[in-house]
């Protein structure tokens, strides 16, 4: 409580005027009752006492604010103001933004602090709601949890973010109370808040520390581990597969102790980036510890892929690190251990890409190991088939042999087939069987089969110099090549180049492969069958093929099934499909072929069914052309 001047003035002039009335009244009454002096001298003087009584009650009754008026006041006054400065400049020099509104959310004042931080001057936000600061990054429940506290506990604080002027949002943490005057009405609302966006930067900071490598800037171990168990609950949810891949160095101890530790750090750093240029995205890589490495690969679903994967890695850490004058050579050995097949847990997982690593130390480093040991076997003949196929092709290792087709009529060679082999200088002679599958899924086929109609026509050009009576040289088509618009542009440019008569080519397309999609493999057919060569299906009874569009087919030639000629002549069903391929044949005026006679009975019932060709064991092998027997 204080007392201006003009209070004073108020109340002094009051006292005076009460005094005066006093002092007349009382006279007019004293007057009134006597006209003896002496009385009317006590009578004034009782007056004078009871003025003084009565100005004394009235001093100590208004006590308070004289006392305010006078000195003891005007101290306090100055105590007052002094808090008040203080106060202001507090709130102007804190560090700390503060805001303050009034009951009904308006903004009646901010600091400076509040200015330096959001970026606002004091009067483009006077007058304004604090929803002008708004980052849109909370949804409404957010601000109704903060009005409710508001409301409740009459305060609130937390992390907020909020919007800059300069369209920057950031994080602060905020501290807001309501404020109630004296009668307990509610006048305003004060928010004090801090930036913290430094502290959410270090806190990242720290978070990256504690999950990456600090020399390679590779995630660890814990995000790995973190990352796997990710993986492989998206895996399971998606009925998928994964492969981790657990890579070690071999022998980088040697490199440490050798040229010392700066020298083998260094290394490591170029193996991190190395593997990542390997790897792209959308694979983990990460430095488990030590020289040994984390691969998590979520589209490795197979065997062969992350066989693959583990063969490019190896090949890529042979190539020698460059640095500082240096020619370092390395060689890495991997463990493989694929989910859902070997493990249902990441650490699970882990645990036997290690013991695969190990498998895979113990096989003479510088290769990679499965945990399921079949699988190692197969996968890595796969994808060394893979690697090897493209370097036999360049060096020439593929052969084609050659085997005879009778005709059982006349008992005579009436043509051949043409069968590629691959001369492997390890692994000696392989099958088609082996190479043909991954040469289709790397796309070499068409290279292959390309080569292959090349020797054929060029070697039937030969027999026909050599004045041998062929009437047809008959070479395989891929399925995958079956579907290719450029296979005719193929098999013209063979025709030309060797000069053959197109009528002495025959082309075997698989039934499965004319099934597949009817309709393009009819216009195929016509294209090739413009070309002038003879059109045959191979291993038919296999492909469920609808009989009336295989009339619609430009086809010359079935060739049935050696499945279904291996139980001729003894074996009810095999007896029943033959004959009825024969007549449908027949009746759609083709020739039909029997592949896989391996004995002279098999010979004869055909040819008692009206079968004109056979081809198999019984009438000769493969064999280089050189090789060939002419009856
Ligand atoms: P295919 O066209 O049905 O060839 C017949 C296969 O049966 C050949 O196997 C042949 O050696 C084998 N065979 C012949 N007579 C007998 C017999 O009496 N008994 C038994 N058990 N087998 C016999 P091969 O040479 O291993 O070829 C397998 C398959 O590989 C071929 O089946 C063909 O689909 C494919 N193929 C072969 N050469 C090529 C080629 O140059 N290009 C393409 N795309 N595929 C080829
Ligand atoms: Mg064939
Ligand atoms: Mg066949």
């Amino acid at each position: 409580m204080s007392v201006s001047v003009r209070d004073a003035l108020r109340m002094a002039g009051l006292y005076v005027l009460l005094s005066i009335l006093w002092l007349a009244l009382s006279e007019l009454v004293l007057h009134g009752m006597t006209e003896d002096p002496l009385a009317l001298a006590v009578g004034r003087q009782i007056n004078v006492v009871l003025w003084v009584l009565l100005s004394a009650a009235l001093i100590f009754v208004s006590r308070a604010r004289l006392l305010d008026f006078i000195g003891i006041g005007a101290r306090l006054r100055s105590e007052d103001r002094e808090r008040l400065r203080m106060a202001a400049a507090v709130f102007d020099s804190t560090l700390e933004g503060v805001l303050v509104t009034d009951r009904n959310g308006l903004i009646v004042h901010v600091n400076r602090a509040f200015m330096r931080i959001t970026g606002y001057q004091q009067e483009e936000v006077i007058g304004q709601r604090p929803s002008k600061f708004k980052s849109g990054r909370h949804g409404a429940p957010f601000y109704q949890q903060i009005y409710a506290a508001l409301a409740e506990q009459g305060e609130w604080s937390g992390e907020i973010w909020n919007r800059r002027k300069s369209g920057e949002i950031y994080p602060q943490w905020q501290t807001i109370c309501a404020i109630r005057d004296d009668s307990g009405e509610l006048s305003h609302y004060v928010a004090v808040f801090s930036d913290i966006s430094v502290i959410k930067h270090t806190e990242q900071e720290l978070a990256y520390l504690v999950h990456h490598d600090p020399l390679t800037g590779l995630p660890n171990r814990l995000l790995f581990n973190d990352r796997a168990m990710q993986a492989m609950a998206a895996a399971q949810a998606n009925k998928r597969g994964c492969a981790l891949l657990l890579l070690d160095l071999d022998h980088f101890q040697s490199i440490n102790d050798g040229l010392g530790h700066t020298i083998g750090d260094q290394l490591l750093k170029l193996v991190g980036e190395r593997l990542r240029e390997v790897l792209g995205n959308g694979v983990t890589l990460a430095r488990l510890g030590g020289d040994e490495f984390g691969v998590l690969a979520e589209s490795c679903q197979q065997v062969g892929q992350a066989g693959k994967l583990a063969q490019s890695i190896i090949e890529r850490l042979k190539e020698p690190f460059c640095f500082e004058g240096n020619r370092l050579f390395i060689s890495a050995s991997i463990g493989i251990s694929l989910f859902p097949n070997d493990a249902l847990s990441a650490e699970q997982l882990l645990r036997n890409a290690d013991s695969a690593l190990f498998k895979a130390k113990s096989n003479g480093r510088a290769c990679y190991a499965l945990y399921t040991e079949e699988l190692t076997a197969h996968a890595q003949q796969r994808v060394e088939t893979a690697g090897e196929l493209r370097r036999a092709l360049e060096q020439q290792e593929l052969r084609v042999f050659f085997q005879p087709v009778h005709d059982l009529f006349t008992a005579r060679m009436i043509g051949v087939e043409a069968l590629v082999r691959w001369q492997h200088p390890v692994r000696g002679l392989v099958p088609p069987g082996e190479f043909i599958p991954i040469a289709e899924r790397t796309g070499m086929i068409a290279e292959i089969d390309a080569w292959v109609l090349c020797q054929a026509c060029r070697q039937m050009m030969r027999w026909q110099a050599e004045g041998r009576q062929l009437a047809f040289v008959a070479v395989n088509i891929s399925s995958r090549l079956f579907s290719q618009r450029d296979l005719y542009r193929q098999v013209a440019n063979a025709l030309h180049d060797t000069g053959l008569d197109p009528s002495l080519l025959e082309l075997e397309v698989t039934e499965s492969a004319v099934m597949e999609d009817p309709e393009v493999a009819l216009e195929q057919l016509h294209r090739l069958r413009e070309l002038g060569v003879t059109l045959a299906i191979d291993d038919f009874g296999t492909g469920y093929s609808s009989l009336l569009r295989l009339k619609r087919m430009p086809v010359q030639k079935l060739k049935i099934d050696q499945g279904f000629v291996a139980g001729l002549p003894h074996d009810e069903d095999d007896i029943a499909i033959v004959r009825v391929i024969i007549a449908l044949a027949r009746s759609m005026g083709m020739q039909v072929h029997a592949e896989g006679v391996e004995q002279a009975e098999q010979a004869r019932f055909l040819l008692e069914q009206q079968c004109q060709l056979g081809q198999g064991y019984w009438f000769g092998r493969p064999v280089p052309a050189a090789e060939l027997h002419w009856g």
